[in-house]
């Protein structure tokens, strides 16, 4: 060991700063595609091979590099998106810190060739900058990089199968390529292709990507939104909660195109989502947000995977506000304004496309469809019958039609322009009880109602003086609870709208809500919890019988409410089997 100070050969500064970039083949093609990205490139395509250990090659259309900068471009902290310290203040490249490729070309066998737009051939050039040769390119840049980690055993010991390897490659591609619809893709591994995806001209051709990538049963259960406010936009699509997931493996969140996982966001996310999953269920997404670059630090760490804003409170408040609203729709809000979201704005900033107009007729009956069409069948339906759908449903002023009976006492069944809608009676209920809880108690409070006999309750010692600390948030709730003696609890009012619930079940409940959630900053925070639990007693049960006019009230109530698509619980509350698929069933040709 040496023990003089030294400065560090190149080649090992270099193995250094590839120890926090380089962590395996996905982070090579992640440099190399973002620096294909930063070139302006229109199509890049990345070929692999044995889960891109053996081989990984970048080519794209971009800008070039001239000959005689090639070498600059292996040389560390060389870059050309960056000039002064002013200029980190608003990054609007996806590289700036000019160390991927001299980090990988220490750790792999490494050729760069390019040809800049003007120049009249290509030129090559190895890995440590020597070697420059003609090349044959008719444009843009090829970087290959051969036997990654050859010469650091140590690194390449936590390299996986190359199964493992490219599955991480590839979800790093897609990831990329989810990002710039504007731009081709191709991926090959070991000579095959494993997807071509061409750019996207439209909302169209993004949704097609995006079906490519992360699945069509994906698509079809998402909303698509696009908001602006405040200097901040945020687009995308989010599944609606009844597609929500087990693990958070369709979560992709990108801030100015650039993917990230930042824990605001991933906070504002969840929050806005807290209201329509259930426990432990995981919402779906591919979230757009844009901002100013120098609103944004995106030097906070060397793989850019985290951002720090500068305006946080602003960014979270947006972002959660934003999805909360989305998630809102009705169908009556699809109906009415013709998009199955409540937000829908230019964005000044960089201007909407063209075709952004055109478009929206076309997103309005996709998106009222979508929102009718909880379990669309998968097989795509001619043009032709689509717009019969547009037409028949545009007169139609009640969109989940007309109750015809109830089925088992626990479904409604009703008719509308489409075909058949079928209702979960307490589910959606619950949601529209929930929902109105909920204004109310954000308004002028729950009106409470006394009852004609007071119930007494027999409790705990302990629940009796917590209903004692808390007869503040019992009288916002629209409950009056008097303690009557040690053990023993009398409830003498009601809120108006659960009169009929069983007023001791009631009263245990909320006890038990308090008791688990403790002090009353956390009952304010779990406020909603409460009003669910109300909601659900207070909802028509199962097996009670409702005439046509309750059973037609309760659609309306269904088309009015936020969120009603959904129960509290996440559930639907009601489908939409339309005439094709019921004719489906019968095997009948149209
Ligand atoms: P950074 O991207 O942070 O600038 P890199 O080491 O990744 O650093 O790249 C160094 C430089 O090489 C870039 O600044 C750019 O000028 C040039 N370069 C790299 N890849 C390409 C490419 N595909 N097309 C054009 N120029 C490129
Ligand atoms: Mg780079």
């Amino acid at each position: 060991m040496p023990d003089r100070i030294h400065a560090l050969p190149t080649q090992l500064i270099n193995q250094i700063a590839a120890g926090e970039v380089i962590e395996r083949p996905a982070s090579v093609v992640k440099e190399l595609v973002e620096n294909s990205l930063d070139s302006g490139a229109a199509r890049i395509r990345i070929e692999a091979e044995q889960g891109g250990v053996k081989l990984i090659r970048v080519s794209d259309d971009g800008a070039g590099i001239a000959r005689d900068d090639l070498a600059l471009a292996l040389a560390r902290h060389a870059t050309s998106k960056l000039a002064a310290l002013d200029d980190l203040e608003c990054i609007a490249s996806m590289g700036f810190r000019g160390e991927a490729l001299p980090a990988i070309a220490s750790v792999a066998r490494l050729r760069l060739a390019s040809r800049a737009a003007a120049a009249d051939k290509a030129w090559e050039i190895d890995g440590d900058g020597t070697g420059l040769r003609p090349a044959a390119l008719s444009g843009g840049t090829c970087v290959t990089v051969h036997d990654l980690f050859y010469n650091t055993p140590a690194r390449r010991k936590f390299l996986r199968t190359d199964k493992t390897e490219f599955g991480h490659l590839e979800q790093v591609v897609k990831r990329l390529a989810l990002a710039r619809p504007d731009l081709g893709f191709d991926l090959l591994h070991n000579g095959r292709e494993v997807f071509s995806a061409r750019a996207a001209e439209d909302l169209v051709g993004q949704q097609r990507r995006l079906a490519d990538l992360l699945g069509s049963a994906f698509v079809e259960a998402t909303l698509h939104f696009d908001y602006a406010a405040a200097g901040l936009r945020l687009s995308g699509w989010v599944a609606r909660p009844t597609f929500s997931r087990s693990q958070a493996d369709m979560q992709h969140f990108y801030v100015n195109r650039r993917m990230v996982r930042d824990k605001l966001v991933t906070h504002a996310v969840r929050q806005a989502f807290q209201d329509v999953l259930f426990h432990g269920r995981q919402p779906a997404f591919v979230l757009f947000l844009e901002l100013a670059p120098s609103l944004v630090d995106v030097n906070v760490h060397p793989t850019k995977h985290e951002v720090r804003f500068r305006e946080g409170r602003l960014v979270h408040d947006f972002v959660f506000r934003t999805l909360h609203q989305v998630l809102a729709e009705t169908p009556e809000a699809a109906h009415q304004q013709g998009a199955a979201v409540a937000v829908d704005q230019p964005v000044a900033a960089s201007a909407p496309s063209q075709t952004a107009m055109p478009l929206r007729v076309a997103e309005r009956s996709a998106a009222y469809r979508a929102a009718t069409q909880w379990q669309a069948p998968a097989s795509p339906s001619s043009a032709a019958r689509q717009g019969e759908q547009d037409a028949a449903v545009s007169d139609d002023g009640s969109p989940l039609g007309f109750a015809i009976g109830q089925v088992h006492g626990v479904y409604v069944l009703a008719q509308n322009r489409l075909g058949l809608v079928l209702v979960d009676m307490h589910a959606a209920h619950e949601r529209i009880t929930y929902e109105t809880f909920k204004r109310a108690y954000a308004g002028a409070g729950i009106v409470s109602q006394p009852l004609l006999v007071p119930v007494t309750v027999a409790v705990s010692r302990r629940e009796a003086e917590l209903c004692e600390q808390q007869a503040r948030l019992f009288s916002d709730l629209g409950m009056q609870v008097d303690r009557l003696g040690d053990q023993s609890l009398v409830v003498r009012a009601l809120p108006a709208l659960l009169r009929d619930a069983d007023a001791e079940r009631l009263l245990r409940d909320v006890l038990a809500d308090l008791a688990v959630h403790g002090s009353s900053q956390r009952i304010q925070e779990q406020l909603n919890g409460l009003l669910s639990t109300m909601a659900c007693h207070g909802s028509v049960r199962a097996n009670r019988r409702l005439g046509i006019e309750e059973m037609n009230a309760l659609l309306r109530d269904i088309e009015r409410t936020e969120r009603s698509a959904q129960c509290n619980h996440g559930r639907p509350t009601w489908i939409q089997i339309d005439m094709q698929a019921l004719d489906r069933l019968f095997l009948r040709g149209r």
